[in-house]
């Protein structure tokens, strides 16, 4: 028999983003569901084609989504929310699309959507399933199957995708004390019986049941969940196989409890954690098919076949090819699909890598080799270890003096020279602020003028030096503005800035850029994130222009602006070749040069961004400390090149720090400015035990809405504050930068901020 090859999920959007074309013009009316609807079908079949065509014989169905899984998943248990008034039978799109985004302009006022958060440690978003008091389920869609017959029409049998019932209960929320998730599972678990057996009936044979729970740290009860769930599913539909899928991490102390799940197979994440492989062999229940996943999922490196053959042909001896599967790691959903688009990346660097078709095809070649031995596949493997070789050899990536650099750190280089009530007086004599002074997070707005400019000049159509002298006037119309209404720290605007990663990444050695890489991150949200390939370096200044011009046309204090190494590194595809930590210490090294340079052009403020420092933890607790060390190292080396009259500032978003506020502080930041206005302050609750030593600016203005806060509500944000925290601790700012905001919108705002903190100074004298 031949091993099963499969796929375990594949990027919706298309190769040139046609779901999101296709779905912005249904949102504007331009086109109906029904057109919408027959798009989606096209990008589904044209998924299942390729796949087919390389050979992968597992082909996923019902991992399309038109928004997201989790959401389609509350629509298939009937997990919506009364607000939406829906009363039974299919949901409609408009139910969809209002649970996914909200709506504005509907009669009867607005509805907001469904809160969204990370999925596990990725950038990709879903909607938190919400759960009501009472709450009920029932089939209300039968996407799954129906995608299946889909396929099944087109001659294609396909695994379908389901997200698993306790994965689905633990990812979701009760509102107003409502119940606890998990105590729902025995009302959910027949909606997805009744879709097994649907499943089963249309001929399905193997159904990917996703749990990825299982790599994190579990309750007693929720292993106990799994246990009865998935006694439950075996028993509904016994002619169907299900394969457990993990993935994102190891099982861990989970591994036994997974293990003893009534499933046909297990499919285990063998990229994030390959050290299972020998636990999994040494304990599987006989007949249980272990599904192996060997090519890297969640990054964009072609894989070294011959070296993962290694590793799986011992295993296909010891278990037979019909007990064993091949696969990626998990779903191909976070790379972007096509390599071959990408005609302008340089050739080298080409060859190192793998997008989601090439994976597809890497995966089937594994099989072949397998099955037929590796001689049936020679020159593909040759090829393969042929890049890896170069790739690892190849002085486009290796850079001696950054390395020689790096191993040249010395601890005083990650510390300020005096402590902080030190460098706190030396500051404020440099500065002469006034109590709760006022600043914004850097950006203002990108208006739709910025944004031309930006292009005309990429195309070449707006030459350098008007480009430059456009964005100068933009930058002297911004401070004028700033000094006008009484704003204490000025910022240049960021009007240069396409984006807060790329504009670096794009300056930096060891960073390339993608023309059609995009990712999901949410929705019709894509991002299309930098690759790090090589050893790190800045050839040149990148900011500091900017801030000094800025900084020539005023007498109050300019902040410069940069974005931190773990940001940077968060937000791209990162080398393997060595560990994260020390690829985010070369960008540490050269970032710090960008600090001393901002700091010699005479401004006395350097803000270091670090809204992504919290999605970085891993997801098992007890690895959490050796990132935090790290990642506050990395931000350390940054920041700690400057003299002690400098004032560096960082800043973060979401508030969701309580607990990791020690390390927060451990960054040492002279001044922290947080998103805290949405939650209306929440984040103070950490400092009811921890007191947070340096100056911190907790956000009083929420700029993701167009809303404009009133001073009066402003200054009881900044009351709430003072509660917590001394008064001369306190900075009064936005909750993030301004660039998707209306210069309407954001000028009444700000000038009510500064209003406010004025108020808060009488008061307080
Ligand atoms: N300095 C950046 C800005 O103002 C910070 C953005 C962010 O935190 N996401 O736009
Ligand atoms: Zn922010």
């Amino acid at each position: 028999m031949s091993i099963v090859t499969s796929t375990l999920g594949f990027p919706r959007i298309g190769p040139r983003r046609e779901l999101k074309t296709a779905l912005e013009s249904h949102w504007a009316g331009k086109s109906g569901a029904r057109a919408l609807l027959d798009d989606a079908a096209g990008l589904r079949a044209a998924a299942w084609a390729r796949q087919l065509g390389t050979g992968v014989t597992h082909i996923p169905s019902n991992d399309f989504s038109l928004y997201d899984h989790v959401l389609d998943t509350s629509v298939m248990l009937g997990v919506i929310p009364s607000l939406y008034e829906w009363c039974g039978g299919p949901v409609s799109p408009e139910i969809y699309f209002a649970m996914a985004r909200g709506t504005r302009g509907r009669a009867g006022g607005d509805l907001p959507a469904l809160e969204m958060t990370k999925w596990f440690d990725t950038n990709y978003h879903y909607m938190v399933p919400e759960f009501a008091r009472g709450q009920a389920f029932a089939l209300a869609s039968t996407k799954a199957i129906d995608e299946f017959l889909e396929a099944k029409a087109l001659g294609i049998h396909t695994r379908p995708v389901l997200l698993g019932p306790v994965t689905y209960l633990l990812l979701g929320k009760s509102k107003d004390e409502g119940p606890d998730p998990l105590s729902l599972l025995p009302g959910l678990l027949p909606v997805y019986a009744e879709v097994l057996k649907c499943l089963a009936g249309a001929g399905a044979e193997w159904v990917q049941i996703d749990e990825p729970c299982l790599v994190l740290d579990l309750a007693d009860a929720q292993r106990d969940a799994l246990a009865h769930a998935y006694k439950v599913l075996a028993a509904a539909a016994p002619d169907l196989k299900l394969l457990l899928t993990t993935y994102f991490g190891g099982l861990g102390d989970n591994l036994d409890t997974a293990l003893g799940l009534p499933v046909a197979g297990l499919h285990l994440d063998l990229v994030r954690a390959p050290a299972q492989l020998d636990d999994v062999l040494s304990r599987a229940p006989a007949g249980l098919v272990l599904s192996l996943g060997v090519v890297d999922g969640r990054n964009v490196w072609r894989a070294n076949l011959p070296a993962i053959l290694d590793r799986i042909e011992p295993v296909a001896a010891r278990l037979g090819t019909d007990r064993l599967m091949v696969g990626p790691s998990c779903s191909l959903l976070h790379v972007p699909i096509d390599l071959d688009l990408e005609t302008a990346l340089d050739p080298d660097l080409r060859s190192w890598l793998a997008f989601a078709v090439q994976k597809v095809g890497e995966i089937a070649i594994l099989g072949r080799a397998i099955d037929r031995g590796r001689n049936a596949v020679a020159d593909e493997l040759e090829a393969s270890a042929a890049a890896a070789m170069t790739r690892q050899a190849s002085s486009k990536i290796h850079d001696r003096k950054v390395k020689a650099r790096l191993d040249a750190v010395t601890p005083d280089m990650t510390r300020r020279q005096k402590p902080f009530p030190a460098r706190r007086p030396l500051q404020r004599d440099r500065l002469a602020l006034p109590a709760f002074p006022t600043t914004t997070i850097g950006s203002f707005p990108q208006t739709e003028e910025v944004r031309k400019a930006r292009a005309a000049h990429a195309k070449g159509t707006l030459g350098d030096s008007d480009y430059r002298a456009f964005l100068r006037k933009e930058t002297e119309t911004a401070v004028r503005w700033q000094e006008d209404v009484g704003i204490d720290v000025l910022v240049h605007g960021e009007f240069e800035r396409n984006d807060m990663v790329q504009y670096f990444g794009e300056q930096l050695s060891g960073y390339a850029f993608t023309r059609h890489g995009w990712v999901q991150s949410y929705g019709s949200r894509y991002v299309r994130p930098p690759i790090i390939f090589g050893d790190v370096s800045r050839p040149r200044p990148m900011t500091v222009e900017w801030s000094a011009y800025a900084q020539s046309l005023t007498a109050k204090p300019m902040k410069g602006m940069l974005t931190g190494p773990v940001t940077m590194l968060q937000w791209s595809f990162v080398r393997d070749d060595q560990p994260r930590e020390r690829t985010c210490r070369q960008i540490a090294l050269a970032l710090r040069d960008e600090v001393i340079d901002i700091e010699k052009a005479g401004i006395p403020i350097v803000q270091i961004d670090e809204p992504a420092i919290r999605e970085g933890l891993p997801l098992r607790r007890a690895d959490w400390r050796a990132y935090l060390d790290w990642a506050v190292a990395c931000f350390r080396l940054t920041a700690c090149g400057v003299a002690d009259a400098t004032q560096i500032h960082t800043h973060m978003c979401y508030s969701e720090f309580n607990d990791i506020i020690d390390s927060i502080g451990a960054m040492d930041a002279d001044v922290i400015s947080i998103e805290t206005a949405r939650s209306k302050m929440e984040l103070l609750e950490a400092f009811a035990t921890y007191r947070y030593p340096n100056d911190i600016g907790p956000g009083v203005y929420d700029i993701h809405t167009p809303r404009c806060p009133s001073i009066d509500e402003m200054t009881a944000l900044l009351a709430k504050a003072a509660e917590r925290l001394a008064p001369d601790q306190i900075w009064v700012n936005p909750d993030c930068g301004l660039k998707t905001r209306k210069w309407e919108e954001v000028r009444p705002a700000l000038v009510n901020m500064v209003e406010a903190a004025r108020r808060m100074r009488l008061a307080s004298r």
